[in-house]
């Protein structure tokens, strides 16, 4: 099946805002097709912050990654591009910075992270986690695709 035009949802985390590299990182993901369609900056509360990773409530780094989170004023933006989701996060390269910097030198994550827990982007992993978490951050944007891949969910795992 030929991929469609679709959309993930990106953070640019607090480290890589607090370390002056939000623009940057925004240009390389224009430089590689992607359309910043829509972008807020904000602070995460706790409470947000769980909300957001609820699927990690539970594991060992949870309090970190949340306390992380929330330690400063993150970017959240909806990329689009066909095949944007698997795009973006080959792009962003390995979920840990030394394994990034390994298997991906040129990555996002390996040219702007730190550690294992501070790796400096975000993005969606499934059409189905993308459409819950443009809707989060997204309230009111209209997206005729979101639906679309939450529909296809199935298909894209099996
Ligand atoms: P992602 O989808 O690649 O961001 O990875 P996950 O959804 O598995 O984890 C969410 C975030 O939690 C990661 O981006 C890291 O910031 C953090 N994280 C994940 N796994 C670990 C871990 O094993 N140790 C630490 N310290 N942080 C982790
Ligand atoms: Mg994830």
């Amino acid at each position: 099946m030929a991929e469609e035009m679709d959309c993930t949802l990106a953070m640019i985390k607090p480290d890589a805002v607090a370390a002056g590299k939000a623009s940057e990182i925004q240009q390389l993901a224009e430089m590689h097709g992607f359309l910043i369609i829509a972008k807020r900056q904000l602070q995460l509360t706790t409470r947000l912050a769980e909300d957001f990773y609820a699927e990690h409530k539970g594991k060992a780094f949870f309090n970190g990654l949340v306390e992380f989170m929330t330690s400063g004023p993150i970017v959240a933006l909806v990329l689009s591009k066909a095949g944007a989701i698997r795009a973006w996060r080959e792009l962003m390269g390995p979920t840990n910075v030394f394994d990034a910097r390994l298997k991906a030198p040129k990555s996002l994550r390996a040219l702007y992270g730190s550690d294992g827990t501070r790796n400096a982007t975000h993005g969606s992993d499934y059409p189905q986690s993308a459409a819950r978490e443009i809707k989060f951050y997204f309230p009111n944007l209209q997206l005729a695709s979101a639906a679309e891949d939450a529909a296809t969910a199935q298909e894209y795992i099996a």
